[in-house]
């Protein structure tokens, strides 16, 4: 019976010829259609079921549309973390989408002194900008800080001792912990103090003949508060330097500005760090600067030379979009008075409440009509975050469109809701508190894409 329906299955080439799926094939190309046509038919089989042929036609048609979408789309982030890691970090600005997309199409002097027409360095794209903004001595850059922090250390560490503070060993997420990243370096860790409490002559004791380097890691995803101490920086680099070792900063976020010009939080800045006596300090491209996704490592001369000789400078590098991004955003620090304009990420951090409150009751009758019987919707006051473990505990005052789900079952309606929000044209993202949804609209910069996707027209 099964087997005797199976055989009225059209074959693959019968299907090709059939005029709608000729017409795909004549849009997408005859390669792509045939993969789906060959699934769409498998799956007739495994399902021992013969559609009629509109019907596979239909399949077909929406099979192509799917397989072919891109996978990495746009969406709206309204979780209310800012710089929300799986969500892609920081937005670039508007100069460094432009710098990108003048070098990708086409050749570029990445690697090309064109004033001597000789073998140029990378890295000179924004070495300049970076020791001007930091008072560094020299910079490169790499794929990520978790990079710029294994480079550093294995260029500078390697077989020997890496003196740390037990109240800094940390972990960031997406299995990046500093023991791990410090093994795979080759050095040893020698771990100093306890988790509370580290004082300056814990490292003084701790060094000796195999001593590599010290290192400090900003604790950017948590706080340690009560009894604590932790060895003053300005006394480590000091003690670092009469040893003749190198002291290694991990900044994390490392912003180029002082941030409570946006009302936020000041953040020491790799420039604070070098003046307190660091010979390196590492940092992130894509959190607080508002940039691409690059690990940048500012400093010493002789060390940045160092680090840059190590062959895994070469599996670490950053591509020339990356540079390109980067040397746009820099250049936009040369101007602080204007930056919270010009750089996304700062312009979120530091929206006033009352703007986002505005922009919530305007979309408070678009959100209550998606939402139908769905659910309830109003306005409420919440607390962004800033998100990549910049100032873990500083938090933003922000508001909301609630969407609390209608009926007894809510978990159920809830999750419902948020599936609905993530499977619109442009998926929308909130989060979900007090058995409710929240989409925080303090990163939400395209008002009529939100519209357009909760009411399509
Ligand atoms: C975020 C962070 C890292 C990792 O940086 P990526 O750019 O995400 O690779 C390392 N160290 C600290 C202290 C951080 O906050």
């Amino acid at each position: 019976m099964k087997a005797d329906a199976l055989a009225r299955l059209p074959s693959v080439d019968r299907v090709l010829r059939w005029p709608p799926v000729a017409a795909l094939a004549a849009s997408h190309g005859r390669a792509p259609v045939l993969h789906v046509v060959r699934a769409a038919l498998d799956a007739c089989r495994a399902a021992a079921t013969v559609p009629d042929d509109d019907a596979l036609c239909d399949d077909i048609g929406r099979r192509v549309e799917a397989d072919l979408a891109p996978s990495l789309r746009r969406v709206l982030n309204l979780t209310g973390t800012v710089l929300h890691t799986n969500l892609g970090r920081a937005p670039l600005p508007q100069e460094a989408i432009d710098a990108m997309v003048q070098v990708a199409s086409g050749a570029s002097n990445l690697e090309y002194d064109l004033a001597t027409g000789k073998r140029g360095d990378r890295d000179s794209h924004v070495e300049k900008w970076l020791c001007r903004l930091t008072g560094a001595e020299a910079a490169t850059v790499v794929n990520n800080n978790a990079a710029a922090v294994l480079l550093t250390l294995n260029s500078l560490g390697a077989r020997r001792d890496c003196i740390v503070s037990r109240g800094e060993l940390i972990e960031i997420g997406g299995a990046f912990r500093l023991p791990d990243i410090m093994a795979r370096a080759g050095c040893r860790l020698r771990e100093v103090g306890t988790t509370n409490r580290t004082h300056l002559r814990d490292y003084a004791e701790a060094i000796g003949p195999r001593t590599g380097l010290l290192l400090k890691a900003h604790t950017s995803n948590y706080r340690i508060e009560g009894f604590t101490a932790e060895a003053d920086p300005v006394k480590l680099g000091a003690l670092a330097a009469e040893h003749g070792l190198p002291y290694v900063v991990d900044l994390g976020s490392g912003t180029l500005t002082d941030l409570s010009r946006f009302g936020l939080p000041r953040e020491p800045t790799p420039a604070d760090t070098l003046r307190e006596g660091a010979s390196i300090v590492t940092f992130s491209g894509d959190k607080l600067l508002g940039g691409p996704q690059a690990g940048i490592i500012v400093g010493r001369a002789d060390l940045v030379a160092r680090i840059k000789k190590n062959p895994m400078k070469r599996a670490l590098r950053c591509d020339k979009l990356t540079i390109a991004a980067l040397g746009a955003v820099l250049r936009l620090y040369a101007d602080p008075d204007r930056l919270a304009q010009r750089v996304p990420a700062l312009r979120l951090l530091s929206r006033p409440a009352a703007e986002i409150e505005a922009q919530a009751l305007r979309l408070l009758p678009a959100a209550a009509q998606w939402a139908g019987g769905r659910g309830r919707v109003d306005v409420v006051p919440v607390q962004s975050q800033i998100g990549s473990g910049s100032l873990p505990v500083d938090l933003l005052p922000s508001f909301a469109l609630r969407i609390a789900p209608a009926g007894k079952r809510g978990g159920q309606a809830l999750e419902a809701l948020a599936t609905a929000l993530r499977s619109l044209p442009l998926p929308v993202i909130g989060r979900v508190a007090d058995g409710a949804l929240l989409l925080d609209l303090r990163c939400l910069d395209d008002e009529a894409g939100l519209l357009a996707a909760l009411l399509p027209a």
